[in-house]
């Protein structure tokens, strides 16, 4: 189909300020952590390039401190000297030859910051920091305003096309704005206007400053999901002050960092705030920018179509696929490789301080390592075994590179363990990563076997150049007395739908896989994820507290269990709160949603035997019983890596990787890495 009639909001040009865009697309800002790398500006000019390349119609940088109390940590990225501004013209430079263009965005994280100096507009320390902010005083606030729009003119000399002022997420700008952290009587405290004052002069100055040629945006908290939050009627008169001002558009983000409510996990429905957008753009004159789990050109075409917002901004997405819009206007986007909202790769990886890349696409923050990798020419014949996630990476990148290749799978689809991933509530999102890996095989032409296991002889008889074995893992059995019992079931029988539990079920094993069943039995029907309908939304919003009507101090109301039906215990040896391997990102709002749901656990228990009584063990040594109709048996894996052994038998080489070559840890982000990197090394 042609683009333009499957996505002709989208993908319509619109002029913001004194910038014409071919389409309504933004690549939103996010930490990649690359500039702090040896090379960081060219990394960041060539991962920039790459999404400007691929039709992003408009990049924000991660945020730069334009002074050293606005710094989130030393290493932070800073834009406070010329010098600094003349080593960043590579970037602009680099997305400018792409076709795009590129606007920097000025962030002060104020009380969030880790560094001895942080600063607030008042000494009130954020539940999420233990450092107390020292409070500025006024002359230091005009001083701050300075800074900004000092930075904002180091950015133009860098070349960009203009900033974003990052005035959301909770940072220095909003923590002005509500009384519930400015308790100042100044300039800057009490009245609302005094409140919006900050956000409202550097918009004010900046735009004196620049002149009209400079795209200025700025980013505000549509919704602060925080108590004590502004009410909408607030936020309104912000944007519409920050409009008169002179800001040429609005970007609006979600929920600050210390928010209970999860805004970009993959628990949150499609769109789920598109009206926190649609509320400002009714407001103001000029164009809004509607965010937050947008990730396929369908939903955010809905979004522009219908009049909610002007344009969509997309993060994650781009860095899944920088050629989203390029597929999304070639007809093809079944083709994107859609980000799942796992946070794995990307915020997972900026909070353990490692530069950002992505699950689903290993290239991502790697550019210059990946163009730079030694490829040889020569045309394999290479077998990959197993059609898990790394065969299935491997597979599609070896044919990329055109080698001829076939992959073995057993089942009866491709998939591995991506299948017990996507049943799982919630993580619907590992459709769109089997459904990418379908049309991948289909478009590079490998030769997909399924329903086929073949042995050793087989492939050796075949002589192929390489052999590659992603058979992946087994569910490990543990030794327990009775664990043969009809109450006993595996979690891939469970989530494959071959088995069901009862009622009253202890899961043996409290790891990523313990407390997907967890959600599996405890969140029947009430499924968001990849949801998009009002259905689903409404019920997010119940159960996670989030409102909806206008005059609500930060968008919060009490939360509404959903009814479960089922009483759930989660068990581990270890003594340690379970749920310290989840990822640091989502996990908190697992095991807040689960804890919800009612969901008991338990650590330190040793498991005694499982009978009909159900399952006997003790708890920090003290005896205990489970009167359960289902144990299911979540306790890791190990490698399925047989057919590696047989090969070597017979003196034929092979490669083994993912879950086969190493179970333990093993995830999807692994598994396509290497299997992505093995399949390059050919
Ligand atoms: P896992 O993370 O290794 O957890 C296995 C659990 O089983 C642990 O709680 C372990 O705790 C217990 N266990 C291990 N050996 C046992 C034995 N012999 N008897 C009884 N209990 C035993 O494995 P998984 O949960 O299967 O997950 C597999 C991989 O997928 C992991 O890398 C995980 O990170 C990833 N994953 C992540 C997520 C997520 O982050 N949301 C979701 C799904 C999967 P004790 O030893 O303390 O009992
Ligand atoms: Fe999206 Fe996960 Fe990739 Fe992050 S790591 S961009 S959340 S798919």
């Amino acid at each position: 189909m042609n683009s333009t009639t499957q996505f002709p909001a989208l993908l319509s040009s619109i002029t913001i300020g004194s910038h014409t865009l071919p389409n309504r697309t933004l690549m939103g800002s996010m930490h990649t952590g690359l500039e702090a790398l040896d090379r960081g500006v060219e990394r960041l000019a060539a991962f920039y390039a790459d999404r400007a390349r691929g039709g992003a119609a408009l990049i924000v940088t991660g945020g730069f401190a334009m002074n050293l109390e606005a710094l989130l940590d030393e290493h932070g990225p800073q834009l406070i000297t010329p010098e600094q501004a003349d080593a960043l013209r590579p970037i602009p430079q680099a997305v400018h030859a792409a076709g795009g263009k590129i606007i920097l965005q000025v962030l002060h994280t104020g009380r969030y910051g880790k560094t001895a100096r942080l600063v607030g507009a008042s000494n009130i320390p954020s539940p999420i920091n233990r450092r107390v902010p020292r409070a500025l005083s006024t002359a230091e606030v005009w001083q701050t305003i300075e800074d900004y729009v000092r930075c904002a003119e180091l950015a133009m000399r860098a070349g960009f096309d203009g900033v974003e002022v990052m005035g959301s997420e909770g940072y220095f700008i909003n923590q002005f704005t509500v009384p519930r952290c400015n308790n100042r009587d100044d300039a800057f405290g009490g009245s609302q206007e005094n409140r919006h004052r900050l956000a409202v002069e550097i918009v004010r100055r900046t735009r004196e400053r620049l002149g009209p040629q400079a795209l200025l945006m700025y980013r505000i908290s549509a919704l602060d999901l925080v108590e004590g939050g502004a009410p909408a009627h607030e936020t309104i008169a912000l944007a519409q002050a920050i409009e008169a001002a002179g800001a040429d558009v609005i970007n609006t983000g979600f929920g600050w960092h210390e928010a209970r409510v999860p805004t970009i996990a993959y628990v949150v429905p499609r769109a789920a705030f598109r009206f926190g957008a649609a509320r400002i753009k009714r407001a103001v004159g000029i164009p809004v920018i509607a965010s937050n789990r947008i990730n396929m050109p369908e939903v955010a075409e809905d979004i522009i179509a219908s009049g909610d917002a002007d344009m969509v901004s997309m993060a994650r997405p781009f860095l899944a696929d920088a050629d989203f819009v390029r597929k999304a206007a070639e007809g093809r986007p079944d083709t994107i490789n859609t980000c799942i909202a796992c946070n794995q790769a990307c915020l997972d990886y900026i909070f353990t301080n490692r530069p950002a890349t992505c699950l689903v696409n290993p290239r991502a923050g790697r550019e210059l390592e990946f163009d730079e990798m030694p490829l040889s020419t020569a045309k394999r014949r290479v077998a990959v075994v197993g059609a898990g996630a790394a065969g299935l990476a491997c597979a599609v990148t070896a044919a990329e590179r055109g080698h001829d290749v076939s992959l073995y799978e057993a089942g009866s689809d491709i998939g591995g363990q991506l299948n017990l991933a996507r049943a799982v509530p919630g993580k619907q999102e590992f459709d769109e990563l089997v459904r990418y890996f379908n049309v991948r095989v289909k478009q590079e032409g490998v030769q997909l076997h399924l329903g086929s296991r073949p042995g050793a002889a087989e492939l050796a008889s075949a002589r192929f150049d390489r052999i590659i074995v992603a058979t992946g893992v087994r569910a490990r059995t543990p030794q327990i007395a009775g664990i043969g019992h009809a109450k006993v079931v595996g979690y891939a029988d469970l989530l494959a739908g071959r088995k069901q539990a009862g009622r009253r079920v202890a899961i043996i094993g409290a790891g990523g896989i313990g407390f997907d069943v967890a959600e599996y039995l405890l969140n029947d029907g009430g499924a968001h994820g990849a949801n998009p309908s009002e259905a689903a939304v409404a019920s997010f919003f119940s159960e996670w507290g989030v409102d909806t009507a206008p005059d609500v101090a930060g968008g919060l109301k009490a939360q509404v269990a959903p009814e479960t039906g089922r009483e759930v215990t989660l068990l581990q040896r270890k003594p340690e709160k379970p749920g310290r391997s989840l990822g640091l990102s989502t996990g908190w709002a697992l095991r807040a949603g689960l804890e919800q749901r009612g969901l008991r656990t338990l650590s330190g228990c040793s498991y005694e035997r499982i009978d009909d009584d159900g399952l006997h063990l003790r708890v920090n040594g003290e005896p205990c019983l489970l009167d359960v109709d289902t144990v299911v048996i979540c306790a890791g894996q190990d490698s399925e890596n047989s057919l590696a052994g047989e090969l070597r038998a017979l003196r034929v080489d092979c490669e083994v990787i993912g879950g086969a070559q190493h179970a333990a840890e093993l995830d999807a982000l692994r598994a396509i890495d290497q299997g992505t990197r093995v399949a390059l090394a050919i």
